[in-house]
């Protein structure tokens, strides 16, 4: 699992030698007090770095190039306890290649009526001071998250664990690498797009590589490395009899545990976070990877079927953000529907690649017929994803921009048995209604296959998107038909 303690974010305050030393020596002292504060915090598992106060344009400059130049470090948060004029935050914000967060808030929480006098006056100037910096950055343009309230209340709190937990995204986002065996599924639109552009809008690279080479991989693989595995899948799932030792599908088991190890191998040698794969390019396998891409997914890496890199860059990216959080996030599709009036739903799958991280129950392993592809029968996990709020999140490429789609969702605990469906599943009813929450993301272009998550919110994407200026259309409890087709329609000018 990701470490986010190795990641950092400064917090640089902002002020001027206007108000003497005395003043400046109290915004340092309170400045370490907040930085301190969010630092220990066990709701923001990112560093939080104090920095010393910067009183010049100089200063500014020289923070924000050493920022860009610390690789551990994924962002700024700033406040102006005091007015910083902000033509000398030109220079450094020019410079600056890192998301911010600016902080609205001030070091007292209540007004100390019965105190206070002109010192506290010239001290405390948050309310004006962030006015100033906050004109700054709207006049350049500059994206970035407003956070106000008192530092010490948990939203405040919480809004912060949001915006770093996804700036290191940002961050892991910038040199990933995600690797393709085979080219998308033939004739598919919305899996394809421009890698090109992906690469210079979020970094992420995407490169094809040969399923021969892999196959080589996997066949190296050695008898005792499955023997292990196999012996975790044990510990681990209910296998089904005949996937036991003495059953007559055990052989299933072992390629299966064979092709895992070597993907795996393969992703680790390359340095890669995220794959593709299609069952149209399969040549050499002997099964279309099941179990390993679902127990790839759950060790943290990203995964798209039938090619669509996008959607597994997404996957990787989101459990990032999500690392050590209860719950999970996977690679999904909307499947088909139940149009019952009195209880709308969707079924969520796919043939085999949904991640464990996601189950409300003990998880079974077992080998079944696929249908397509023309390959022996490949073993999967298969489970009932757990009820709760989530979200669906799409990345797709309009041929001049990239768009994000999010649909809050609420999923339903699994109580149907599915006795002739080898499939892990979850069952969910779109926000803002079954009707509504489809009209929206077909007509926003959503595609078929989508990151599922139960444990990000909206405000998780709403930053992602701020921080790589992509065009985000939230589709949840208040969206309404008409003014999301106005919506959609403003975006394209503004986006062009
Ligand atoms: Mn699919």
């Amino acid at each position: 699992m990701l470490d986010l303690k190795s990641f950092e974010v400064w917090f640089v305050t902002g002020s001027q030698h206007l108000y003497g030393e005395e003043t400046l020596r109290k915004v340092d002292e309170h400045s370490k007090i907040i930085a301190g504060f969010f630092n220990n915090s066990p709701l923001i598992p990112i560093k939080v770095v104090f920095k010393p106060v910067v009183k010049t344009s100089e200063e500014i400059l020289s923070i924000c190039r050493a920022a860009n130049n610390t690789d551990n470090c994924v962002g700024i948060i700033t406040w102006m306890h005091t007015f910083s004029p902000a033509k000398m935050w030109i220079g450094g914000l020019n410079a600056l290649k890192l998301p911010i967060l600016h902080l609205h808030t001030q070091f007292n929480r209540d007004i100390p009526y019965a105190e206070i006098d002109m010192d506290f006056m010239n001290l405390n100037q948050s309310a004006h001071g962030d006015r100033e910096f906050g004109h700054i950055m709207t006049k350049m343009g500059i994206n970035r998250k407003v956070v106000v309230g008192h530092w010490e209340s948990g939203a405040v709190v919480e809004k912060i664990n949001v915006w770093a937990r996804v700036a290191v995204a940002r961050h892991k986002m910038q040199t990933m690498k995600v690797a393709r065996f085979g080219d998308n599924m033939r004739q598919v639109a919305v899996t394809d797009g421009d890698k090109v552009a992906a690469e210079m809008k979020f970094g992420f690279s995407v490169n094809t590589f040969a399923v021969g080479d892999l196959v080589q991989v996997i066949s190296q693989v050695s008898d005792a490395e499955i023997g292990t595995l196999i012996q975790e899948y044990e510990d681990t799932y209910d296998l089904m009899p005949s996937l036991s030792k003495s059953g007559d599908r055990r052989s299933s088991l072992i390629e299966a545990a064979r092709i895992e190890l070597g993907l795996k191998a393969f992703l680790e040698d390359g340095g890669f976070s995220a794959y593709t794969n299609t069952f149209e390019d399969l040549h050499g396998m002997k099964q279309l990877p099941g179990i390993g891409s679902q127990r790839m997914m759950a060790a943290g890496y990203g995964y798209g079927g039938e090619g669509d890199w996008k959607t597994s860059a997404m996957v990787h990216v989101m459990k990032v953000m999500a690392s050590g959080m209860k719950g999970g996030n996977s690679f999904m599709e909307d499947y088909t529907y139940h149009f019952d009036p009195a209880n709308p739903m969707v079924l969520g799958s796919h043939m085999l690649e949904i991640c464990p991280s996601i189950s409300g129950q003990k998880v079974k392993c077992e080998v079944h017929p696929l249908g397509i592809g023309g390959k022996e029968d490949p073993v999967r996990l298969v489970f009932n994803a757990a009820a709760g709020p989530a979200l669906n999140v799409s990345l797709v490429d309009l041929g001049n921009r990239f768009r994000l789609i999010v649909n809050e969702v609420e999923a339903v605990e699994v109580k149907e048995e599915f006795p002739k469906l080898p499939t892990a599943r979850a069952l969910w009813k779109p926000y803002p209604s079954m009707e509504v929450g489809l009209q929206a993301w077909i007509l926003a272009g959503g595609a078929h296959h989508t990151v599922y998550s139960q444990n990000l919110t909206t405000d998780y994407i709403d930053d992602l998107a701020a921080m790589f200026d992509v065009e985000l259309v939230v589709i949840d409890k208040d969206t309404r038909i008409r003014s999301l087709k106005n919506e959609l329609k403003y975006n394209d000018v503004a986006f062009r």
